[in-house]
């Protein structure tokens, strides 16, 4: 028996917290998809537009006229006036752009300042199940526990005040909003979201509301919670520029705070990304100016994607709710006998439809699928009828 070498020998190198963390249930199908000809991938989470072309100069023009330096820590203060403007016309809520906004390279990296900023080991933040990816991880990396707030297709995917209230506990340190939702495209009331603002109040919880989507609402008008009464005070409110101006690859966003956990989030960000990407700023400033036309002509396309997927998924025989914001459908596929991750495994198989396993955004999405139908209508078309000849197959 030979002995270990112990100059050869290596530890796990790696921290307990991202043992404790999966790979993204997502990037499992991106990956398999990238080397497949003719696939149609109902997958990835992004509009399909180009970026206006008016953003795209903007930031050119910025960056030939020399503005290829940081910024300041919490963003060029044009685009934070811009982006309080936006919000107190879009919902009448009203921030303070000196030290009330920060802008970021994305919600993503919002999600992760406003969790590292909020939570101490053990802290509980309640999350409506199904949920989007990033929130396990950003809850876990910051030494926070997930506790899921189960909701179902039956009702529509929300969530009431009273669900989460059962779930709540003396270590509830937050609530974690994510409407229009992504999974399962749900949106608000703002009868709902009101009695979930009653509760934050009496238990003295702060609300995270990841509004990326905001825009993307269809019929619901939404409701920006840190306008609700007494709000603004324990919301922490995330929004972007992704998928309303069709800026994915841009990397920008925005976190508006009360000014002591708006501080309490640039001590991390001032570390560790200093400012977000200059181009990009200038990019999303002439977005957030003059893009109202555009994200109105994205908005009206969704919609009808939206009804077309809607209304194919329903003639095959899938169980779907309507979707109510986002763009994304979320049948159930328990009917045809398979579970979620082999639909998706087979249907990417025999018809080339990349779509994803609904258990990747939790327990209560097991059953389900989630198709993006930010993808042009021709191939929208193409991929449902796929669909419904591979389940008739299972029938
Ligand atoms: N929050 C939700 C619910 C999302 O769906 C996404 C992206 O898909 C993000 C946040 C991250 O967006 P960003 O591109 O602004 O980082």
């Amino acid at each position: 028996m030979t002995e270990a070498n112990p100059h050869t020998q290596k530890r796990r190198h790696f921290s307990q917290k991202v043992q404790g963390i999966s790979a993204s249930g997502i990037r499992h199908f991106f990956e398999l998809i990238a080397n497949m000809d003719g696939c149609i991938s109902l997958g990835v989470g992004e509009p399909d537009f180009v970026t206006p072309e008016r953003f795209t100069r903007a930031a050119f023009n910025a960056v030939l006229a020399g503005e290829t330096h940081y910024t300041s820590n919490y963003g060029l203060i044009e685009l934070r006036q811009a982006i309080s403007a936006h919000l107190e016309r879009l919902y009448g809520v009203r921030y303070d752009a000196r030290n009330e906004i920060v802008v970021t390279i994305g919600v993503s990296e919002a999600l992760l300042l406003a969790t590292h900023a909020l939570l101490d080991p053990g802290d509980e933040v309640l999350v409506p199940d199904p949920y989007y990816v990033a929130y396990p991880p950003c809850i876990v990396l910051a030494g926070g526990k997930l506790v899921p707030v189960p909701t179902t297709m039956e009702r529509d995917f929300r969530v009431s005040a009273s669900d989460l209230e059962q779930r709540a506990t003396e270590r509830t340190k937050a609530i974690l909003l994510g409407y229009p939702s992504n999974p399962t495209g749900a949106q608000m009331r703002r009868e709902d979201l009101a009695e979930i603002a009653d509760l934050a109040a009496r238990r003295d919880l702060v609300v995270i509301s990841d509004e990326i989507y905001d825009r993307l609402s269809y019929g619901l008008p939404h409701t920006c919670f840190a306008s609700l009464p007494g709000m603004k005070e324990r919301t922490v409110l995330l929004g972007g520029f992704s998928k309303a101006y069709a800026m994915t690859g841009w990397r920008v966003g925005w976190v508006c705070a009360p000014a002591d956990i708006l501080e309490a989030m640039m001590k991390i960000h001032q570390y560790i990304v200093m400012s977000a990407p200059t181009p990009s700023q200038y990019a999303a400033l002439e977005a957030i100016r003059h893009g109202e036309e555009y994200t109105q002509k994205f908005v009206e396309e969704f919609d009808a994607r939206r009804r077309l997927i809607v209304s194919g998924l329903k003639d095959m025989g899938l169980t779907t709710f309507e979707p109510k914001g986002a763009f994304y459908a979320f049948p159930s596929v328990r009917s045809t006998g398979l579970t979620d991750m082999e639909f998706a495994e087979r249907l990417l198989d025999e018809e080339k439809v990349a779509v994803i396993p609904g258990s990747a955004f939790g327990e209560c999405g097991r059953g389900h699928v989630r198709m993006c139908y930010a993808t042009p209508r021709p191939l929208l078309e193409e991929a449902v009828e796929r669909i419904g000849r591979f389940v008739a197959r299972l029938q």
